[in-house]
């Protein structure tokens, strides 16, 4: 338990920190996201270790919607009778999101919302109809700052009529396209589902329609990749009008049919040949390289939402199986907190860190005595709510901001983690003789050997 309330004053603040404990955070320096999980895609990837699950199809579409994303999703017979159609269950899903959002509201503590990401699973399975039921609700429960960044991940298999703009219409203003690569021979092996045309046309539809901001996922270190079609990626994607791209190297996760089938990709002399030639096109290219796998185009800038992530900003979360990251005081009565459904949530000041059921048919909470039918669902639970131990605070911390290639101010370490920066001074100074850190008086920054042994340093703040 914090033995500091709320109107500490700065002497107690500067003495809790030289003497090792957290200060009192002030909420109101951290800025606030809001998180949305939407846990269906139409066909699992072998190699994703997401919550994502198989959408339950029904033989007939009740109420026939018209064309948009949704009509791409095929419409066989599933397996599970009790399921409700397509349009039932994502309207239904909207409105458990809604009750979610209405148990957080009281975190939001009065602060804006600043960025929200929608993510997955498959957002663009959603249709638009559920876009703006959600937003609407949403603005009732918090305040959106007026320069909010709303990003939803698109898949370009789901794409071929989505509406652009009305995307734009409901505030969504940043797109992310998940197209992996350009190459059919691996988009097959990947097990996606849409084509290379499909995914160019995906991007420069979305541009057309006025979408100033394009991120574009792809992968390198595919199974049977060479240099040229890595690089060729980068290139097709820039010429269609990304004006961000995430550039990852496929891993392959346990509990994925990958792990299982373990694919052979390229060794590793090739690897870092892709590696250099990839980073080369893209600074080339005018992008920069502000996070590990993040390159932001000379006309974009680094993706707000994910940035608060790595600055370890706060991140409210709806949906199966999302997660938040909290920051409380003591202006929030235990009974505020308590109506949030754990009856075991005990609270103290400091950093939480919650969850949601992982399974959509968990994370909607049907009432005990009532029909299952949209009006009679409970507000989702919390799940493993847990206060950030002071001791873990530095490493949860590092293992974010060390990400970033311009690294982090001191102040900034202190406001979110509440913790002097003499604290970790020892573990510093090690890491700048050893050539991992930069030595700065004003911020924390990897040197560019420490950005390609991240886990070395991370390992001194354990
Ligand atoms: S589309 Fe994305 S979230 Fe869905 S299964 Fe494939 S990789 Fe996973």
């Amino acid at each position: 338990m914090s033995v500091f309330t709320h109107n500490a004053t700065s002497k107690q603040r500067s003495d809790t920190r030289t003497a090792g404990r957290p200060a009192l955070i002030d909420e109101a320096t951290v800025p606030l996201a809001l998180y949305i999980h939407i846990p269906w895609c139409v066909k699992k990837c072998p190699y994703c270790d997401f919550n994502s699950h198989e959408l339950p199809l029904v033989a007939q579409e009740a109420d026939g919607l018209s064309a948009s994303a949704f009509d791409s999703v095929p419409t066989e017979v599933i397996h599970d009778k009790n399921s409700l159609s397509k349009s039932a269950l994502f309207a239904d899903y909207v409105q458990t999101l809604l009750l979610d959002a209405s148990s957080q509201q009281v975190l939001a503590q009065g602060r804006t919302i600043s960025s929200i990401f929608i993510g997955g699973g498959t957002p663009s399975l959603l249709p638009i109809a559920q876009y703006q039921q959600l937003f609407a609700g949403l603005r009732e429960r918090f305040v959106f700052a007026d320069d909010i960044e709303i990003t939803m991940e698109a898949n370009p298999g789901t794409l071929e009529h989505a509406p652009f703009a009305e995307y734009l219409a409901v505030g969504i203003n940043r797109l992310s396209i998940g197209v992996q690569s350009f190459a059919a021979d691996k988009l097959t092996a990947l097990g996606r589902i849409h084509n290379p045309d499909q995914a160019l046309s995906a991007i420069q539809a979305a541009r057309a329609a006025g979408f100033k901001r394009v991120n574009v996922d792809l992968m390198h270190g595919l199974p049977q990749q060479s240099l040229e079609e890595a690089v060729y990626d980068i290139q097709t994607a820039h010429n269609a009008g990304a004006t961000h791209i995430s550039w990852y190297q496929l891993t392959i996760e346990p509990n994925t049919v990958f792990y299982r089938s373990q694919p052979i990709l390229p060794d590793e002399d090739n690897l870092a040949d892709i590696e250099h030639a990839g980073q080369a096109l893209l600074k080339e290219l005018g992008y920069r390289n502000y996070e590990v796998s993040a390159w932001a185009g000379a006309a974009d800038t680094p993706c707000r939402h994910n940035m608060n992530y790595w600055q370890f900003g706060d991140y409210l979360a709806i949906g199966a199986g999302a997660h938040g990251k909290i920051t409380l005081t003591e202006k929030l009565s235990c009974h505020d907190v308590e109506k949030l459904g754990d009856d075991n949530m005990k609270r103290s000041d400091g950093i939480y860190r919650f969850s949601k059921s992982r399974l959509p048919k968990d994370y909607r909470v049907v009432n005990k005595s009532a029909q299952p039918n949209s009006e009679n669902i409970d507000a989702p639970r919390m799940i493993n709510w847990q206060r950030v131990a002071d001791d873990e605070l530095v490493s949860e911390f590092m293992l974010n901001a060390l990400r970033l290639h311009d690294g982090i101010s001191w102040q900034l370490f202190e406001e979110r983690t509440g913790l002097s920066r003499n604290h970790i001074a020892k573990q510093v100074r090690m890491l700048i003789e050893q050539g991992l850190l930069e030595d700065s008086t004003y911020k924390l920054q990897p040197t560019t050997l420490g950005q390609r042994y991240l886990n070395q340093i991370l390992q001194a703040f354990l």
